[in-house]
């Protein structure tokens, strides 16, 4: 029997880059050579939280990364297959003794699919060593000194990337994907949703640094301007194009010299709410499909298909909130205010609950982040109890975020002809008006299918009475207790 060559494997998750990546750092670092895996899994293929749109992203990331690699005469090995698998099938070459990967904190699905991996490696005899993830810490019980560790760790020098030739050739991996069932990874060529890969995520970043980021607070609620003007940066960091570090980096780089430190503080800002929900998705990891505050898991909703599929459809006769659901699905992006106004309409004026958006919009965002989705949504909903009960009023949004309503005119085309205020309000046309503007309500576009006055006032009601419940009330204190910053300019509560 020959010895096969020991390797050491980096299994890629959300993590596509190269640059400022521990696992492939800690990796070269055995000395071995390295071996670079992306699996196309199964069960996450299935799950109903990912859209195709995300394997797409993925796939552009992963051609990305093999374009990178060329001058390293190396690629990655991207499989359809399952992680337990795919190294019983690598063992066959070589023996594997060091698996890196980050600490992921994701979907119920994969953390059980990581203690399922954890046994594999102990009885297999691979040692899996997880680093951390954008300093999210795993196992704290509650946020006492998180912050200062945050900052630390941003401020911390990244992991460049120097393979001493210790990267396994293209040739190599073209003869270890006979073995496997490979995936193609060619992707539509025109879609209007942003583009996965480093090469894309540092386009993005420049052109945020160089100018756009000079109107981020003037555009970031404006349903139009804040497609230019916030950073866009949100998917090449849920998939790990770029390191929360990189960017946090390169945003403090150029502040000495920036003509907006304001705006350029607002974003940064922004990089320690993103820490922060995932750091809160990390320690309750319940969120997924429970009302963190156990109060509000008595709250029954019943399920309106009708509504639900209006909704997704942007057919609801809300013209603010048909155009958001319309761009959302062919865009994959919406901004943090619409996000708000489409999960409170969905969740209030409909009266559904949360966990059914939560699963559509994690569909249809292109930068789905569990630790951000389902605590936002939450928050939306207005079942956390310790943070302010928004509901959003659709009609007076349209008309302060979209004032000369372009965005509605570009997503809502059969409304484009009328007047403004028609746009914004065309259930209030006459009879008349109708006529001359040739819209038949009802035909070429829908009466609203709710009454958005009664529908409020109702979810107001039962909403801020639930806020004295006894087990909300005692839940806030927990959450307080386990989530809340202290001595910080990050002003979160909970
Ligand atoms: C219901 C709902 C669901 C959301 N789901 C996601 C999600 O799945 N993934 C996701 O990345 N963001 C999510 N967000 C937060 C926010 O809307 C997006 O991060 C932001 O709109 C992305 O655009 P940007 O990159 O241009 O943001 P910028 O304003 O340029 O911000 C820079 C980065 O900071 C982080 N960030 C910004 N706002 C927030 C916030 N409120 N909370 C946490 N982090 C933030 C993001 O990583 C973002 O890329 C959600 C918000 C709501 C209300």
């Amino acid at each position: 029997m020959y010895n096969k060559e020991s390797l050491a494997v980096v299994w890629l998750k959300r993590d596509l880059r190269l640059q400022d990546n521990e696992a492939i750092q800690n990796a070269i670092n055995t000395g071995k050579r390295v071996l670079l895996l992306f699996v196309f899994e199964e069960f996450l293929l299935k799950d109903p939280h990912y859209d195709k749109r995300h394997w797409d992203f993925i796939k552009e990331s992963i051609r990305d990364l093999n374009k990178l690699l060329l001058p390293y005469n190396s690629k990655v090995l991207a499989v359809n297959s399952e992680v337990a698998a795919t190294l019983n099938q690598l063992h066959q070459h070589y023996t594997i003794r060091d698996l890196f990967s980050h600490q992921e904190t994701g979907l119920l699905c994969t953390y059980h699919r990581d203690l399922k991996i954890k046994r594999y490696c102990h009885n297999n005899l691979i040692s899996w060593k997880e680093n951390i993830w954008n300093g999210v810490l795993r196992g704290i019980q509650n946020r006492k000194g998180w912050i200062g560790q945050w900052k630390e760790y941003m401020e911390s020098p990244q992991f460049s990337f120097h393979p001493k030739n210790q990267l396994l050739t293209l040739h190599e991996i073209e003869e270890l994907e006979k073995q496997f069932s490979s995936t193609d990874l060619a992707t539509p060529e025109n879609s209007p949703i942003q583009k996965g890969g480093v090469t894309e995520g540092l386009r993005y970043q420049n052109s945020f640094f160089k100018e756009r980021y000079l109107s981020y607070t003037k555009g970031i609620s404006k349903s139009e301007l804040s497609r230019e003007s916030c950073s866009r940066l949100s998917p090449y960091l849920a998939w790990g194009n770029l390191s929360t570090r990189q960017v946090w980096q390169a945003a403090k780089a150029i502040r000495p010299l920036s003509k907006n430190k304001k705006d350029l503080d607002a974003f940064t800002a922004k990089l320690k709410w993103q820490a922060h929900f995932i750091q809160k998705f990390e320690m309750e990891h319940t969120m997924e499909d429970s009302s963190m505050n156990k109060g509000y898991q008595m709250l029954k909703k019943n399920i309106s298909i009708k509504y639900q599929k209006a909704w997704e459809q942007g057919q609801t006769g809300v013209p603010m909130i048909d155009a958001c659901m319309r761009c959302m699905n062919e865009t994959g992006y919406l901004n943090f205010r619409m996000r708000a106004m489409i999960v409170s309409f969905f969740t209030h004026l409909l009266w559904q609950p949360w966990q059914d958006c939560a699963v559509y919009l994690s569909k249809m965002f292109i930068d789905f982040e569990p630790g951000i989705h389902f605590a936002q949504v939450q928050m939306q909903a207005g079942e956390t109890g310790v943070n302010t009960l928004r509901i959003y009023n659709p009609i007076k949004n349209g008309y302060e975020l979209d004032t000369n309503a372009d965005f509605i005119r570009k997503w809502v085309p059969e409304l484009a002809h009328l007047q403004t205020k028609h746009i914004h309000e065309p259930y209030s046309m006459t009879p008349l008006e109708q006529g001359l503007y040739n819209l038949k309500l009802g035909i070429d576009y829908p009466h609203p299918i709710i009454d958005l006055k009664a529908n409020r006032q109702r979810a107001s009601k039962i909403l801020w009475e639930m806020k004295n419940d006894p087990i909300v009330m005692q839940e806030n204190n927990r959450i307080l207790e386990k989530h809340t910053l202290n001595n910080t300019s990050l002003n979160i509560a909970g």
